[in-house]
């Protein structure tokens, strides 16, 4: 990621273009590496929903029932929305909702949308586009004022619908083998691409830590983000070249860019091949420091990668990605046991981190609650103390599968001591309902804050004394501190996790850490940022945990270091005024080491 922040190219973030002859390169932020080389598949969001379509005999047969079932699922969303609406603000707010429900089943809405898709045979989004947009005029012409308000609502009920409708729709039309360029995409949208077989993505939107960055790497495809226009640049099935080192893409090259390419391609296959040598190291430096090297999980399907890259544990697992791969609010228990029991079991005698819900901020899921600021609004701990019937589940699934290995519970986004104190007393309350139930489980599982918000850096000592470990969260650490999105472009380029305020932070939950005797360890992006390794390790952080594929370049740079090196380069970072500077002084201790990740790094010349 350019700019500061992680493991690859130094090129500040450039976004642009250049041309020559008939290929032309765009710039963005490199966000998952590799390179993928395959033919452009446009996805518009909004035209593909409603865009219209003569069906076939058969697809006009099974079209109403497709159109049923984005109704019904609209309408459990709705429920959600209420339910959650009503907790929160109240039932006045709720009646906005409950008036949305009614719209959704209103008779006549309904049967003239059946009725339009058999009498014109095209899709159900284009009919509900047809007969939902028509309605919204008249409501919008409307003197009565309560008329023309309703009119946003059944706006909100057209999205609702064709979201739903466009589901299913995508994995139909989208074609495998092909790179992905849309204006922005979730983590869902990642997760449904990525089974489908796509080679990568280029976004005009994004950051490099917005968890769709997240998610590419974690299923990894090569990923371009905050390309701003590519979307008006690239048309389906235009040639391209993405390469989610240095963060470019270009756009019908030549046969000769492609040649080069494809050895770039089969160069960095054999790097990371060879990286894979190191997998039996310890992470250790040139002076015998011990560092811990622990994986960052999204996936069911990564667990056979621990053991490929050579982690110690699971750092962190960030549980919510398996509702946002459902699309429900909520997981049974026994199927979140069954999964989390795998997980424990596969990991052991390592430890496995479960962070609970981290529900909200850019990992809304289709029936969360609308807010203005999600990142600062109803997310993490927030919301599972609010909502004891998501959170409950998930505590008795986590203990029941401690019995199975060591295992750990990690609290997202606390701010104060008085949401651990909360969440104790749930807590007790879970295990005492276990014991009672003659349920075995670990009773000494360790709980664990996330310091991602300057207070808790800022009060360290004092939650130190509260919680059993520390894990650093620099993503969003990162933008509480500085006021920078994580996932918005226009700032892409503040966005410094090499922030001498940010290492002032680590330095500090690390001292505070220290002094109480607990385990400290860092799971944000920053830890994939070849250049900040030496500083992090010389601050004092025992564990780094990352993405799997990343644990061996990591591990390359600790074995290259001393640990007084660390200090020294650490100190010196902490004095510096900017993350400019920074950054430079790491790339010259890694040139003047000569680690050998400068590719890692996009920072080598000879590369293409
Ligand atoms: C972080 O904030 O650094 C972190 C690891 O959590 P997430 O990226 O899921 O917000
Ligand atoms: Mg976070």
């Amino acid at each position: 990621m350019n700019n500061s922040s992680t493991s690859i190219s130094s090129s500040d973030g450039v976004v642009g273009e250049t041309e020559a002859g008939e290929e032309r390169r765009l710039f963005g932020i490199d966000a998952a590496p590799g390179i993928a080389i395959g033919p452009a598949y446009l996805y518009a969001k909004v035209s593909f929903d409603v865009q219209r379509r003569v069906l076939t005999a058969e697809e006009l047969q099974n079209e109403p029932s497709r159109f049923e079932e984005a109704v019904r699922r609209s309408e459990r969303d709705l429920n959600k929305i209420i339910d959650v609406t009503r907790d929160k603000l109240g039932e006045d707010s709720a009646v906005i909702f409950e008036a949305q429900l009614l719209m959704l089943r209103d008779d006549a809405l309904y049967s003239s949308v059946l009725t339009y898709i058999t009498e014109h045979e095209v899709n159900a989004g284009y009919a509900v586009h047809k007969v939902m947009s028509k309605h919204r005029k008249v409501m919008e012409a409307s003197d009565t004022e309560y008329l023309r308000e309703r009119a946003t609502d059944l706006q909100d009920i057209q999205d609702r619908i064709v979201r739903h409708l466009r589901r299913g729709q995508i994995l139909s039309a989208i074609d495998p083998e092909t790179i992905v360029v849309a204006e922005s995409l979730t983590a869902a949208d990642m997760i449904l691409f990525s089974r489908k077989g796509i080679l990568g993505c280029a976004t005009d939107f994004g950051g490099p830590t917005s968890h769709v960055s997240i998610m590419a790497r974690a299923l990894g495809l090569p990923a371009v983000v905050s390309m701003h226009s590519v979307t008006e640049k690239v048309e389906t099935g235009d040639m391209l070249i993405l390469d989610g080192i240095s963060g470019e893409l270009i756009v019908n090259p030549v046969d000769e860019t492609i040649k080069r390419y494809r050895t770039r391609k089969e160069r960095y296959a054999r790097l990371l091949q060879e990286e894979k040598q190191l997998v039996p190291l310890a992470a250790e430096t040139i002076d015998g420091h011990r560092v811990g090297l622990e994986a960052n999980l999204e996936l069911r399907e990564e667990i056979p990668l621990l053991k490929e890259y050579g982690a110690e544990g699971i750092g962190l697992f960030r549980t919510e990605i398996l509702l946002l791969m459902e699309g429900r609010l909520a997981i049974s228990e026994d199927e979140q046991f069954t999964i989390y029991k795998k997980v424990v079991e596969n990991t052991a005698p390592g430890p496995t981190t479960f962070r609970v819900l981290d529900l909200g901020g850019d990992k809304l899921l289709p029936m969360a609650h609308r807010e203005h600021n999600p990142f600062l609004g109803w997310r993490g701990i927030r919301v599972l103390l609010d909502k004891p019937d998501i959170l409950v589940p998930q505590l008795r699934a986590i203990l029941r599968a401690s019995l199975f290995g060591p295992t750990r519970i990690l609290l997202p986004m606390i701010t104060s001591l008085s949401e651990i104190e909360s969440f104790g007393e749930i807590f007790e309350g879970v295990k005492n309902k276990l014991k009672t139930e003659g349920t075995a489980f670990d009773s000494s599982i360790p709980i664990g804050a996330m310091v991602e918000v300057p207070s808790v850096a800022l009060m360290a000592d004092q939650f130190a004394e509260v919680v059993d470990f520390f894990s650093i969260g620099t993503n969003d650490l990162t933008q509480y501190t500085l006021a920078v999105d994580r996932g918005n472009d226009l700032v892409a380029k503040l966005y410094e996790d090499l922030h001498p305020a940010i290492l002032q932070m680590i330095k500090r939950t690390v001292e505070a850490a220290e002094r109480a005797d607990i385990p400290v360890s860092l799971c944000g992006e920053l830890a994939t940022n070849l250049r900040a390794v030496p500083v992090l390790i010389g601050l004092g952080v025992q564990t780094l945990s990352a993405s799997p594929v990343y644990l061996p370049a990591i591990k390359r740079v600790i074995r290259a270091m001393t640990l007084a090196e660390g200090k020294e380069l650490a100190d010196q970072a902490l004095t510096s005024g900017s993350a400019v500077e920074i950054r430079q002084m790491l790339d010259q201790w890694l040139d003047e080491h000569a680690i050998g990740v400068s590719f890692f790094l996009n920072r080598d010349e000879s590369s293409t």
